[in-house]
């Protein structure tokens, strides 16, 4: 059977994805990986509860950032802890050891797979450390899916329009012919609109609530095959 698809995303060339919350759950991984520093750190000595622990770790991370490096060195000194280098050691340990066994969303692989052999140019449009952007798509298994990875510099402008407009510039492209998907309104959504791409929200971690305008949303990334089209079938 034949879908029909709106003449304006019948355009779309090139798709590019944002990565935490849309192409894995980093939401649950960095909860997860939370988790399991604060319980080697109480069994190493922290003299707390898993529970105390982990809400003063939360709130560190949120005054600090998540970029931050030394939030484990903070939450030890709010505790009396005879032995601070040997909590600290095991909480980077186990963190580390949770971080580096990230996975993606179990439809990702296959989804970027059949939207290649649709022939679409795939991208990533990111923000962040390139180095650490990089290393999530390497631990992670797709970066050999992506034709171009874009990364902007949080310390810059971020996610503006203008990154969105100069991606469009380098893959030859008008705005309108390019699709952005991503889990954050304000960095994926309104700005790539502004830039006059296609938008598609996924409702997915913790901004799946906001309210947004999108070209249209998604609670899935595999439902993007019904969306879009494929023109090996014209
Ligand atoms: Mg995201």
């Amino acid at each position: 059977m034949k879908t029909k698809h709106p003449p304006s995303l019948a355009s779309i060339k090139a798709i590019l994805f944002d990565i935490d919350d849309t192409l894995f759950p980093s939401s649950e991984f960095s909860h997860l990986a939370r988790h399991n520093a604060i319980r080697a750190m109480v069994q190493a000595g922290l003299p707390t509860t898993q529970h105390y622990a982990e809400k003063v770790l939360n709130q560190i991370v949120e005054s600090r950032g998540s970029n931050y490096g030394n939030h484990f060195d903070l939450l030890v000194r709010r505790f009396p802890c005879p032995t601070p280098s040997r909590v600290v050691a095991a909480g980077v340990g186990a963190y580390h050891n949770t971080k580096s066994s990230i996975s993606p969303y179990p439809q990702t692989a296959h989804l970027l797979l059949e939207l290649r052999e649709r022939g679409f140019i795939l991208a990533v449009a990111s923000e962040g450390v390139a180095l650490k952007q990089w290393d999530k798509l390497i631990r992670l298994g797709l970066d050999p899916f992506f034709h171009h990875v874009f990364v902007t510099s949080t310390n810059k402008e971020g996610k503006t329009p203008a990154f969105y407009r100069q991606i469009a510039r380098s893959l030859h492209l008008h705005p309108s012919q390019i699709l952005m998907m991503g889990d954050n309104p304000a960095k994926d959504i309104v700005p790539a609109a502004a830039a006059g791409m296609h938008t598609g929200r996924l409702l997915l971690g913790k901004h799946a609530r906001e309210r947004a305008k999108a070209s249209f949303a998604l609670r899935s990334l595999s439902s993007l095959l019904w969306i879009l089209p494929d023109h090996r079938k014209n």
